[in-house]
């Protein structure tokens, strides 16, 4: 039978209705490839039993014409810093290794209420702490691209969220879930070949995505066509009683045209974003796509956002402010993992999270502290929350102004999936500052911003673009990544040598 799963969730979903596979032939295909496909660690856990349950139940509703959705029977992953519940949910981490939450983050409630099938848990850096898929307790996730899978030549799959987007890029589920602090999702999806999406902050509930830089964490979207990522959005936005920071408005889906047209679209290519180590791959690529915006009709031109370059540096101080704040929680008592110390609760806090922690979150924890201090406050907490606002202002002025753009287009990463040898030569806070340099900037003022796979390097691994657009312009947005798409083919499982050799 011809293998359905290599289709998009449209056509998934009418091989449904036709009666031609159902729901549970996928979950049984889902589930066998990701135990074929167990070396690249792209899973920390599979859910076969609750997934084989619903798809029988799923099965059962398409034979009565009673679908829930259109993503009914769908198989999705979710990473592991989304409380899915009755299903452990770890982060990653030591310290919440045993941790099974009592209900679902909205974001899984509302997929699951809509018919998605959950095939398992992804890999990712300690409570999204990373740009790499490098610091799990679970092993790092490896890149589906990589020239060689069994010696130590593989490819980092990006993070923080590396899990989906192998888990997508390999063909083993239609959509996941991933997260977005700093580019989380972007970053991921640009080295594996797929579709990343961070909506515009409050379009999508936080309440049970576990807590990184609540000021800037957003649920986000990985999937292979800008049509599933808007048929997943779609079913998952829209306010939520639990989350004060999601907009009041009711949620209306999105439509995206078949026939687009740029003609007359203003594109931004703002000149700080051909910075330092930046790749020639990558800037042909962005070059080529600059031009055929134009070729086709859309008004390219020069902008710039003088504050880019400091986005690191405030990134780096406001992320580590607030998790300090957020990881007080874990104590040992309340939540987490218990060391064995009964000499007294100061101590069995601190031995606690001492085995409960890895040195990353140990390090941002004292580092936030330490910023935080009444003596250090003034200097670095406040002057960085001012640098984020003219950072923000930088976006606004430049969609908002009167020679203003509607889109800006800049590289997602720097280069294509780095070597995991040469990654792990440097520091987490150094692969940060390099991986994530041109993604930040967007979580730093809240707007949308996508990755659109284009083409594959001269090394044989995928290159993708990000397009930019003012807050809760995310329509639009996806609509000019969907005319991307449509111009460049970039097919990721047809072009990819693993999942060829596995049909
Ligand atoms: N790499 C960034 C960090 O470690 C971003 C992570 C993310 O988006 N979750 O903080």
């Amino acid at each position: 039978m011809k293998r359905h799963i290599q289709s998009n969730i449209k056509q998934l979903v009418g091989a449904y209705k036709d009666g031609i596979i159902n729901p549970q032939n996928v979950i049984d295909y889902s589930l066998d490839d990701a135990a074929k496909l167990k070396i690249l660690n792209a899973f920390v856990r599979l859910c076969p039993e609750a997934a084989f349950h619903q798809a029988k139940e799923s099965t059962f509703r398409y034979q009565n014409k009673q679908e829930k959705s259109y993503l009914d029977g769908v198989p999705i992953a979710v990473k592991d810093n989304f409380c899915t519940k009755d299903i452990h949910t770890t982060c990653a981490s030591k310290m919440l290794q045993d941790f099974i939450p009592p209900y679902n983050a909205t974001v899984c409630e509302k997929l699951f209420n809509s018919g998605a099938i959950l095939v398992g848990k992804t890999n990712l850096d300690q409570f999204g702490m990373g740009s790499g898929t490098v610091d799990s307790i679970f092993g790092p996730t490896k890149n589906i691209w990589s020239e060689d899978l069994t010696s130590n030549m593989w490819r980092i799959a990006g993070g923080s969220s590396g899990g989906s987007a192998t888990a997508v890029a390999a063909g083993i589920v239609f959509g996941a879930l991933g997260s977005d602090t700093g580019g989380s999702t972007r970053n991921p999806a640009s080295y594996c070949g797929v579709i990343g999406y961070k909506p515009s902050y409050g379009l999508l509930s936080r309440h049970g995505l576990i807590p990184l830089v609540n000021s800037m964490d957003v649920p986000g979207i990985i999937t292979r066509t800008v049509n599933d990522c808007s048929l997943i959005l779609n079913a998952v936005a829209g306010p939520c009683k639990y989350d004060s920071t999601t907009v009041k408005k009711e949620f209306n889906p999105f439509i995206l045209e078949d026939e687009i047209s740029v003609s007359g679209i203003k594109i931004g290519i703002p000149e700080e974003y051909n910075c330092e180590g930046l790749s020639e791959d990558v800037k042909e690529t962005w070059i080529k796509i600059a031009d055929l915006l134009e070729n086709e009709g859309a008004i390219v031109k020069k902008v710039s956002l003088p504050h880019t370059e400091a986005s690191i540096f405030v990134y780096s101080i406001l992320n580590q402010c607030e998790v300090s704040s957020n990881m007080a929680r874990y104590d040992g008592i309340e939540y987490g993992h218990r060391a064995e110390d009964e000499s007294s609760t100061e101590q069995l806090y601190a031995k606690s999270r001492a085995e409960g922690f890895n040195t990353v979150v140990k390090t941002r924890i004292l580092a936030g502290n330490y910023f935080l201090l009444r003596r250090n406050y003034e200097k670095y907490f406040l002057k960085a929350l001012k640098v984020r606002r003219l950072i923000a202002d930088d976006f606004k002025k430049v969609f908002n102004n009167e020679n203003g753009v509607d889109v800006l287009l800049t590289p997602t990463t720097l280069s294509d999936a780095p070597l995991y040898t040469d990654f792990i030569k440097s520091s987490n806070r150094d692969q940060c500052a390099v991986q994530d340099y041109c993604t930040q900037p967007a979580n730093m003022s809240g707007i949308p911003a996508i990755n659109v796979p284009i083409r594959l390097s001269s090394r044989g691994l995928p290159i993708g673009l990000q397009l930019m657009s003012d807050n809760f312009n995310d329509q639009f947005l996806l609509t000019i990544a969907k005319w991307i798409e449509s111009q460049v083919n970039f097919d990721c499982l047809e072009n990819n040598q693993i999942y060829a050799a596995r049909t």
